[in-house]
């Protein structure tokens, strides 16, 4: 179960991720920034709650395939056999990844990857919602030749940990071994919008295939991360529409009808020859963050303790969900998701959020009462009950320290004071 898997690594990515800033901390290198990574690991959370829901769709095709198709029967105890597989799902990911960045359907769905402006540990766990539906499609070949589900799904799992480390800047190159493996300067390139970078570099494990068909680039100039167009919201569930609904746009406007098809077919960037043609990455500018709103100071401590509640309501759901009834987890991922959206629209001083955050810290830990039975529905209440005194105090410190409601803070975006969270539309 691959991205069991991945859930299960949870506690030592947030082990490595405390590491990465205990180094650039002594470093004095600012790689983080609390709203951006809140924002990505709130994008993983969405995923692995999609998963949940509709694992058994996901990786359906690839034991269909195997049962019925396979066209020969490889060991599951022969070395050759996990070898063989995991090039195979290492080369099967490499077109995946890059018709991913080639095709506009396939980039919304990949984009929300790519979306941070920071690279650390955290964008590792920026992921698509939508994205594993798609990508399924890509292994079934190899359920055809005839590996073994058990081992594609190990492989898979390793092919998706392994590049977690990739995100990193605090690891510089790596001498002969850049030759062979994907590095953490490898994956910067393919995260960068210079336009040397774009489409660069998509190798999982092995950086064999970019050399072999032609996608490779080497680390040469400063990377400035993230998309060419920001995506300038910290909404999660935003994160994952955003470009369709870009795309929806532009087949709206096109006048011929092969246009609306190709829109979804070309490559990012291509418009239809009535709305200007295709329009080339822009170069990159002086400043390699686009979008950082400031916010109040009194959120940080509310924020983190608030994503913490919501991270230790996933994890129990990613470790039980085979005893979890569909119920319980639509009750799990409306909370949680609500969660999270209203975490981001205070980073980003929406209006709506305040008023969406004071309900849902005072419904929440009833919701437990309502959907689960005996001491599982007290724990779980009381768990969440523990957001409330910290909503009640937020308040409280806010409220002194309000004196500049409609302006900009004095401080700059770390050091903004004040309720700049209530003043944007
Ligand atoms: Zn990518
Ligand atoms: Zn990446």
């Amino acid at each position: 179960m691959e991205r069991d898997f991945v859930a299960l690594a949870g506690p030592i990515f947030f082990v490595l991720i405390a590491l990465e800033l205990w180094v650039a901390h002594r470093r004095g290198q600012r790689l983080y920034r609390l709203n951006d990574a809140i924002n990505d690991i709130s994008t993983g959370i969405l995923m692995q709650l999609t998963v949940l829901v509709a694992k058994g769709v996901i990786v359906a095709g690839y034991f269909w395939i195997h049962a019925n198709f396979r066209l020969a029967d490889f060991p599951s105890d022969s070395a050759w056999t996990w070898i063989g597989c995991f090039l195979g799902v290492d080369l099967a990911y490499y077109w995946f990844h890059r018709l991913s960045h080639e095709i506009n359907f396939l980039w919304a769905a990949h984009v929300v990857h790519h979306q941070s402006e920071d690279y650390n540990l955290a964008v590792a766990l920026r992921q698509s919602s939508l994205q594993p539906f798609f990508s399924s499609f890509f292994y079934w070949p190899l359920a055809l030749v005839g590996f073994p589900p058990v081992v594609f799904l190990a492989c898979g799992a390793f092919n998706t940990l392994y590049q977690f480390w990739l995100h990193t800047r605090t690891i510089d190159r790596l001498g002969p071994l850049e030759a062979i493996l994907v590095t953490p300067s490898h994956h910067r390139v393919h995260h960068g919008r210079n336009p040397v970078y774009i489409d660069k570099n998509h190798g999982g494990t092995f950086i064999l295939w970019d050399r072999l068909f032609g996608t490779f680039e080497r680390e040469r100039e400063e990377v400035f991360y993230g998309i060419t167009k920001p995506l300038a919201s910290w909404n999660p569930v935003w994160a994952n529409l955003h470009y369709w609904v870009e795309l929806f746009e532009i087949a709206r406007k096109a006048h011929r009808p092969i246009d609306k098809l190709l829109t979804f077919l070309k490559p990012p960037g291509w418009f239809p020859e009535d709305q200007g043609g295709f329009q080339p990455p822009p170069p990159v500018g002086r400043d390699p963050i686009q979008f950082d709103p400031p916010y109040p100071r009194a959120l940080r401590g509310y924020a983190i303790l608030q994503f913490a509640i919501l991270v230790g309501l996933t994890i129990p759901m990613g470790m039980l969900k085979e005893s979890l009834s569909l119920d319980i987890k639509w009750a799990g991922i409306a909370l949680v998701g609500w969660g999270l959206v209203n975490l981001g629209g205070l980073f980003e001083g929406r209006a709506w959020s305040l008023p969406s955050e004071a309900i849902r810290v005072f419904v929440s830990p009833l919701v437990p009462l309502f959907v689960l039975s005996g001491p599982p529905a007290w724990i779980t209440a009381g768990f969440l009950a523990l957001g409330l005194p910290a909503f009640l105090l937020k308040q409280a410190s806010l409220v002194p320290a309000s004196p500049r409601r409609g302006g900009e803070p004095s401080g700059g975006p770390a050091e903004a004071g004040g309720d700049a969270a209530l003043t944007r539309p």
